[in-house]
């Protein structure tokens, strides 16, 4: 019998992403409020579909491996070099470049306790030790604790995400650039900024080559193209040339190329969807407040609303789902009290706003 590899034997089966489908199924459920996994429901830039249509009919060549026009384009747009941009399809995917290229088996990497799981899940899959720091009592990421463990262990990736999932804090730039001054020589600081786009630009580091340091960003969030996966990745030269021994040559289609592309001249519709995106998140402050209970600051497009108790959460997010309405809850604590709820439509956050009043109303929290 074949058998799979010692690493791969010892890995533990796990899904870090139960998706909204399999609930469908699962529950019987012909339709679902999908809230769940901070996707865009106010979808594309119409250039985008308008590329991405068109690409439809070429898409029985190969996407270009190189990505020439999109690198191109965030060149420019950024600020960066060519050479110091990786397409991958996705965030995730871009993840996994780091922690292949990055973290020796057995090697040591870093992060917050409940953040985002995908990095926890490479680790893993590459055979990596993942140590982990948790959140302040506030809910936002330690980067003190994350410093002083970072000195004591000299890991050699440590990640965080900022904007933060799931509690959508964000550290200010400061902060950040004395934080990263701070990590040994040897540390790769993996910087997920997956939700920058709804940051104003000024409160962002400028993007500046640096061995130590890679930064990720997504056409999945505020360019309302989860499903295409497309993101990329802007560090130095050096790590660039180390991801490309490994990537994936074929990895991004075609048609994500043509829309990721078309979506960056369309300024007016990000900043639409952004703004629309604020008035959400007010919403859902001003809903929480009227249910006795707190929503925790964001600059996302997703929302944590602290239930009071681990219980409470949970039984929320079943009762929501009960009623069609998807959303997900942190695992971790502090912030396991929590619901997280995507910022959708106008027409999305009534039937949410109406399902917590409904379930709010029944359970005893
Ligand atoms: C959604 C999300 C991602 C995933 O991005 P993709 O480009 O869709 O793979 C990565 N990081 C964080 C923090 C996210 O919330």
């Amino acid at each position: 019998m074949a058998e799979p590899t010692a690493l791969n034997a010892t890995i533990p089966a796990s899904t870090p992403f139960v998706g909204p489908e399999r609930l469908m199924r699962e529950h019987g459920l012909a339709s679902l409020v999908r809230l769940g996994a901070n996707e865009s429901a106010f979808g594309p830039s119409p250039h985008a579909l308008a590329a991405m249509r068109a690409a439809a009919e070429e898409v029985w060549q190969y996407g270009d491996p190189d990505a020439f026009a999109l690198r191109e384009a965030l060149m420019c747009r950024h600020g960066c070099a060519f050479e110091e941009i990786c397409i991958g399809s996705g965030i995730d995917d871009l993840m996994g470049l780091t922690v292949r290229a990055f973290l020796p088996e057995g090697g040591l990497a870093l992060a917050s306790r409940g953040t985002y799981p995908t990095f926890a899940y490479h680790v893993r899959g590459y055979g990596g030790h993942l140590e982990e720091v948790p959140y302040r009592s506030d809910g936002t990421p330690d980067l003190d604790a994350l410093a002083r463990a970072a000195a004591r262990l000299r890991p050699r990736v440590l990640y965080l995400a900022n904007p933060d999932n799931p509690s959508g804090a964000f550290v200010p730039l400061a902060e950040i650039e004395r934080f990263r001054a701070t990590l040994p020589e040897q540390t790769l600081l993996l910087l997920d900024e997956a939700y920058a786009d709804f940051v104003p630009h000024g409160d962002l580091p400028a993007f500046a080559p640096d061995d130590g340091v890679v930064r990720t960003r997504t056409f999945s969030k505020a360019y309302g193209m989860a499903g295409a996966r497309i993101g990329y990745a802007i560090t130095s030269r050096r790590i660039v040339a180390a991801f490309e021994k490994v990537r994936l040559q074929y990895g991004v289609n075609r048609i994500a190329q043509a829309g990721a592309l078309a979506s960056l001249d369309d300024e007016d519709h990000l900043r639409a969807v952004v703004a629309e995106t604020a008035r959400g998140r007010e919403e859902y402050a001003a809903l929480a407040r009227d249910l006795g209970i707190r929503a925790l600051p964001s600059h996302t497009n997703f929302v944590c609303i602290d239930c009071g108790s681990v219980g409470a959460a949970e039984d929320v997010l079943r009762a929501l789902l009960r009623r069609g309405i998807w959303i997900r809850k942190p695992a971790a604590p502090p912030l396991d009290r929590c619901v997280r709820v995507t910022v959708g439509t106008a027409a999305q956050r009534a039937a949410f706003a109406q399902g917590m009043r409904a379930v709010f109303a029944e359970l005893p929290v």
